[in-house]
């Protein structure tokens, strides 16, 4: 396969987000730690739920079951229990089926490997890719809707809704990633801040966004 070209002014809007990440990014408690357990936790919380509201719960979780170990020996009705409060309660058996999957078939380990995790219960595109990129410190791309549509503003704007629109947005993503594992961390994290924070679907603050000299949208915005 060959490695998609990057865009036009990649470099610079890598350097510009990274500057702004490091002084502004949030610090989320899923974000201190390596743990791909627990980097899972947060992903599947997050599927469906605000940040706001997960930081009330990744907590409470993880000291009932600190381990995939611990998760993949409860019973599912004490599961359930744990996740009271969350909602969408597939999720909770998603991850309680993951857990003894990853203990039976892997010997407690989560995978490292793309295609292991996605057949993993609960797991598609996206999370495999927070997995990677969020435990492993991988360059993976992990393009959620906030990611899609900062790239698109940024790299992307005549691009169409469709999946084939999506694919490309998706391999700019995978082209923009530096190579350093620590600094692919960073700079997803990075991403997905911009677009939780300053390139926000219904009105961008382009006027305090750190990427506008090098953006298609913001250089149009007055
Ligand atoms: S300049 Fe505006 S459109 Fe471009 S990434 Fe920033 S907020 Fe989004």
């Amino acid at each position: 396969m060959t490695t998609p070209k990057p865009p036009c002014h990649a470099l610079a809007f890598k350097r510009r987000l990274l500057a702004w990440f490091r002084r502004e990014g949030r610090d989320l408690p899923w974000r201190r730690t390596r743990d791909p357990y627990h980097v899972l936790v947060s992903e599947f919380m997050l599927q469906q739920t605000q940040v706001a509201r997960v930081t009330q719960y990744y907590g409470r979780f993880l000291n009932r079951y600190p381990t995939i170990k611990a998760l993949a020996k409860a019973r599912p009705k004490a599961v359930r229990e744990a996740w009271d409060g969350l909602g969408y309660y597939r999720r909770a058996a998603n991850l309680h089926s993951l857990a003894k999957t990853v203990e039976r078939d892997y010997g407690g380990k989560i995978p490292t490997r793309p295609a292991e995790l996605r057949r993993l219960p609960g797991v598609g595109a996206y999370t495999a890719g927070a997995v990677l990129a969020f435990a492993y410190e991988q360059p993976a791309a992990v393009v959620d809707t906030n990611v899609e549509r900062v790239i698109r503003r940024a790299f992307h704007t005549r691009c169409a809704t469709d999946a084939a629109a999506s694919r490309k947005i998706t391999e700019t993503a995978s082209a923009l990633q530096p190579k350093c594992g620590r600094t692919a961390w960073e700079f997803n994290q990075a991403l997905m801040d911009l677009g939780a924070m300053i390139c926000l679907a219904r009105s961008p603050r382009c006027l305090q966004c750190p990427v506008r000299p090098v953006c298609k949208t913001g250089r149009r915005t007055k």
